[in-house]
């Protein structure tokens, strides 16, 4: 039995999906305008380790995980390079892919762009125009009624009298509410627009996404999520939109990521206070960050250090010194570790727990290396199974403990090594002696197993 933390009933719910086997789920995607921190990463890993988890339960999972690529942002940044708004759209859609495939994150089913679905938007914009969800304001631009709508609040957890006393009043404001927003805008001179029935202009970012889930998905569907700070405004207007333009439910389940934070505050790119998924990846192999990434509960906010990402690289370090050198074997079938991850990971993807049964599977198999090396081995292929699941621990063993650093030149090291083991032969003990202490100051440790020498780098 899947339980899943439901931000909108505030609550461990028993996860059913709406067609049997079948779940539907879309993720907010990025705004391209610059590459992705690691706040960002964080809430995709979440949900990457969501989809693949309900995919290893056995369901048919269909994952969307949109491209804002009109926005704001995307027009200042094109406006500050002199270019036309596509070229930031694509360079930066195809930086992220990178990033995205570097920390093993899965594609999505669908990958729809904002600017691919204006008909769409079109369309819900004038139903909601026509049943008095929408009107449009003195300036032209087209904004949703929130007065309208009877449930608004019913994510935030707040009521509208309490929301509309923060909500900011602008001088000369068009809108009948303060907590209106945006549906579509006419477009200022320069701007990139499209045409629709209210003049030249371009959709408002939280239209995109009701248009795109419930066109790929369907008008009501399984699970939709982000990261924390999108529950309000986005996803609340998300849901008084779609819903009042399609009369039915949204969203059974919303899911919502911790943040990713530095010194205590949230990592975001208007605080400055970030570091890029690249900035990360050219210091530390990418299983080290994805590792980091996915350790904490999803729900958690995460705290960011290179104290932090070392003891990731530690832990790994852990896990593949427990798998290397084993012989090949068959995860047992029943075992006590596969029920408790499962048991974990059920109950609202607990990965702090299921994590803590790999320490545990990784202890027994070093404590039964030396006396039962087949017991060992099949424990060793459950470990990668389950680390399979997460998408971690994949790697040949040697290849991960031998690159300790990015930099580390393996060809040389093996070169030691052998010189090494020829003074041996030669009982050239004061040879063999000073080539070890080289090999030590490079961090690079020895072990010398039957007939053969194995290392790797311990920076501990
Ligand atoms: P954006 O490109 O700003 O729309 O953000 C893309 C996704 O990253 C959204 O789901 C955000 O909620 C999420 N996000 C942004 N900053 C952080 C953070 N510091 N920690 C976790 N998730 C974040
Ligand atoms: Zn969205």
């Amino acid at each position: 039995m899947l339980t899943i933390y439901n931000s909108l009933t505030q609550k461990k719910e028993t996860f059913t999906p709406l067609e049997k086997n079948k779940v539907k789920i879309y993720v907010c995607g990025p705004t391209v305008y610059d590459f992705a921190h690691i706040g960002n990463a964080r809430t995709y890993a979440a949900f990457d380790v969501v989809i693949r988890y309900l995919r290893w339960r056995g369901f048919d999972v269909t994952y969307v995980r949109n491209i804002t690529d009109i926005d704001d942002k995307i027009i200042k940044r094109a406006n500050e390079n002199k270019e036309d708004f596509t070229a930031v759209v694509n360079r930066f859609t195809q930086a992220i892919h990178e990033d995205f495939s570097a920390l093993g994150l899965l594609e999505p089913n669908h990958e729809p762009t904002a600017t691919g679905y204006i008909p769409n938007m079109l369309r819900m914009i004038e139903k909601l125009i026509a049943s008095d969800h929408a009107y449009v304001a003195s300036n032209g631009d087209v904004y949703y009624n929130v007065r309208h709508c009877k449930h608004y609040g019913e994510l935030s957890h707040r009521d509208i009298e309490q929301l509309e006393s923060g909500a900011r009043v602008e001088i000369n404001d068009v809108k009948r509410d303060p907590l209106d927003f945006v549906l579509w805008k006419l477009a200022k001179p320069g701007e990139p627009h499209w045409s629709s029935p209210w003049g030249e202009g371009r959709p408002g970012w939280h239209i995109e996404c009701s248009a795109m889930s419930t066109d790929l998905l369907g008008d009501h569907f399984d699970i939709h999520g982000g990261g924390k700070d999108l529950i309000f405004p986005h996803h609340e207007n998300e849901i008084a939109q779609s819903e009042a333009a399609t009369g039915k439910k949204f969203v059974n389940t919303w899911m919502h990521a911790g943040y990713l934070q530095m010194d205590k505050e949230k990592m975001s790119k208007s605080l400055g206070n970030f570091l890029t998924i690249r900035d990360l990846l050219a210091k530390h192999k990418p299983e080290v960050l994805r590792f980091f990434l996915i350790t904490k509960h999803y729900r958690s906010p995460l705290q960011y250090s290179e104290e932090i990402i070392q003891q990731s690289e530690n832990a790994l370090t852990r896990f593949y010194t427990a798998l290397r050198d084993l012989p090949k074997a068959d995860a047992p079938n029943d075992s006590e570790f596969e029920k408790k991850f499962i048991e974990a990971m059920d109950d609202d993807f607990n990965a702090p727990i299921a994590f803590a049964v790999l320490f545990d599977l990784a202890h027994e198999i070093q404590r039964l290396r030396e006396k039962d090396i087949q017991a060992a081995a099949k424990l060793g292929a459950l470990l990668k199974k389950l680390g399979g699941v997460l998408a971690i621990l994949q790697d040949d063993p040697e290849k991960f403990l031998q690159s300790g650093t990015l930099d580390i030149d393996a060809k040389k090291i093996e070169a030691l090594i052998q010189a090494r083991n020829d003074a041996r032969a030669r009982k050239d003990w004061a040879e063999a002696d000073k080539i070890r202490k080289s090999l030590a100051e490079m961090s690079v440790v020895l072990e010398d197993g039957s007939g053969k020498t194995t290392w790797k780098v311990d920076k501990s």
